[in-house]
């Protein structure tokens, strides 16, 4: 089992008070977190703050030898709201679902799922798995379906009129309530038309004339819940309502009717009863009065129960996506982080920032940065130099209480790895060659040992990077550069050509481009910063922009060290004219 950290970073924070609180409220219980998702379409990447911070602290308190349940709410008995734009396998005739339960909307053409939520939650449950996210999954469908909250509906039925007095306290105000799992940038402008436009409602029920009920049916004919109750007898559970879609009507018995669901702003309040939830996030934007949250820490009462510890989460930002084809909606989930970066990148940046810190996840090229840092606090790790809350973050990104995560055996640097796939377009003899010679004195027997950070740096390289700033090695050497140069740039050359045997390795290489425009000036190869005049810096930004123009025919490239590996020793000397 791995070390637990004890309370050195946020995670441990909670990890204490949700112990302590859970003991308090049913002792000797497992202590249960929760998260809520709505597979309404392509799950975005931001949303997986909801699945990860209560994942990690879960993950803690099972680290400290605790039972405990991190339920993970499948909300896919919601309504069916809008299609989303651009997702493959889906055209307009969908929307004549909206309103029905999403599992009654048949999946994007094409789909191996039986409908549309399945089809949604299978590339999530997927993500999770590969980050090492154990959870239960509960989906609301099977539980409103089989009758699982028959007494708790039966319950708010009778207590209609407490719950429409705690809703009415916010009703004069503008409702900023939202679903937490509805964070999705790309969506905001078209939610907040919905709720504009009365959606709002659905999320509280609405009062029609026969008064306020807390539960809407979905109608018995074309499945809608554009349904009005008209009637309901406390005594026998009769309940009479009209459909506004179709202009079906039916009463049924309640205590035997399964096909409904109770109002988002009820239904929440009363899982936390039912499941005892002592931890659960959600959005930025529902501290708000007459939130969801706010509202259902008064309701949750009726049900019996307390509200859980809910820390409000920050927005999570993308960046980068922009460049990247919109395949899937334009919406980047959790699956396609994954596929440019390992699941020990993504953990870490949920565990090293506290829920009210917002972030960014990168698509473009500040990961390269990113993976960089990680790599140092990697080995700072290993070589004992990194501070404790460094080291706690580091431990929640390479496992879980279940053990580690697969890593890559030798985990060359990213950048590396992306420059090398961005000049070798994949070919496996050359990719091997190339990083065989990075370290000489190490070589790589296989590209398996630098597996999977290989294969996601060369996604990145091949969804992420704009054609025009992918590096294409000249074929022919440039004949007219090469005759233009003076005297000073083809002895720099010959400097570098007569090196280059000597010193091919990525370290060897690095002080080779370096040192060439060092000697030129008189001084030592070895010479630093310190010793040197300014000048030097300038001599060394013309030659290397040299270089590149007479290796890829542009400015700038990747580092030169190793684009030189890349390019080969021969092709090198033959480009610069030898
Ligand atoms: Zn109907």
């Amino acid at each position: 089992m791995a070390q637990s950290t004890e309370t050195t970073d946020w995670v441990s924070r909670f990890a204490d008070e949700v112990i302590e609180e859970s003991e308090r409220r049913a002792p000797g219980k497992p202590v249960v977190v929760a998260s809520g998702l709505s597979p309404s379409g392509p799950i975005h990447l931001g949303n997986l703050r909801e699945v990860m911070t209560p994942h990690l602290v879960a993950d803690e308190i099972r680290r400290r030898g605790h039972q405990v349940r991190h339920l993970i709410s499948w909300d896919d008995y919601d309504r069916y709201r809008k299609v989303p734009n651009g997702v493959d396998g889906v055209d307009g005739t969908w929307a004549e679902h909206i309103g029905k339960p999403l599992t009654s909307v048949p999946a994007p053409k094409g789909s191996a799922h039986p409908n549309w939520a399945e089809h949604f939650k299978a590339a999530m449950v997927d993500a999770l798995a590969e980050m090492g996210v154990e959870f239960d999954g509960i989906s609301q469908t099977e539980q409103y379906t089989s009758g699982v909250y028959r007494e708790q509906i039966l319950h708010a039925m009778k207590h209609r009129g407490d719950i429409d007095a705690i809703l009415a306290q916010y009703r004069t105000k503008k409702d900023p309530a939202k679903k937490p799992q509805s964070q999705k940038p790309v969506d905001e402008a078209e939610l907040e038309a919905a709720e504009g436009s009365g959606a709002a409602a659905e999320d509280d029920g609405s009062s029609g004339s026969a008064g306020y009920f807390p539960y809407k049916p979905f109608c018995g004919q074309c499945e809608k819940d554009l349904t009005t109750v008209t009637a309901y007898d406390d005594a026998t559970t009769e309940l009479s309502y009209t459909c506004t879609a179709c202009g079906f009507a039916e009463t049924v018995a309640l205590n035997e009717f399964n096909r409904g669901k109770l109002v988002w702003k009820v239904d929440w309040p009363m899982r936390w009863a039912y499941e005892g939830v002592v931890f659960e996030p959600s959005g930025v934007d529902h501290s708000s009065p007459g939130s969801s949250f706010q509202v259902g820490g008064q309701i949750v009462g009726i049900f019996g129960g307390k509200q859980p510890i809910g820390p409000m989460y920050a927005f999570v930002g993308i960046s980068g996506m922009a460049k990247m084809s919109s395949s899937k909606g334009g919406v980047p989930t959790p699956a396609d982080a994954l596929k440019i970066m390992e699941p020990q990148l993504l953990r870490w940046l949920y565990a090293r920032r506290r829920p009210n810190q917002s972030f960014k996840i990168a698509f473009d090229q500040e990961i390269q940065r990113l993976y960089d840092e990680w790599d140092k606090l990697d080995a700072k790790v290993t070589d004992g130099s990194a501070l404790p809350a460094d080291v706690a973050a580091h431990s929640r990104a390479v496992g879980t209480a279940a053990g580690e995560l697969p890593r890559t055996p030798r985990p060359m640097p990213y950048r590396t790895l992306a420059s090398v796939a961005d000049i070798t377009a994949g070919a496996e003899a050359q990719t091997l060659r190339i990083l065989s010679e990075l370290d000489p004195t190490d070589p790589l027997s296989s590209l398996d040992a630098v597996r999977p950070r290989l294969d996601k740096a060369e996604a990145w390289i091949n969804t992420h990077v704009p054609a025009d700033q992918r590096t294409i090695v000249r074929d022919e050497p440039d004949a007219e550069l090469l005759k233009s140069l003076d005297e000073q740039a083809q002895g720099s050359l010959r400097l570098l050509l007569d090196g280059l045997a000597d010193h091919w390795s990525l370290d060897g290489l690095t002080h080779l481009v370096y040192g060439v425009p060092k000697v030129q000036a008189g001084f030592s190869a070895d010479a630093t910063p310190k010793e040197l005049p300014p000048e030097i810096k300038t001599a060394q930004r013309s030659f290397f922009a040299l270089l590149y123009h007479l290796l890829v025919g542009r400015d700038t490239g990747p580092r030169l060290p190793t684009l030189l590996l890349a390019v080969g020793q021969d092709r090198v000397r033959a480009l610069l004219g030898e």
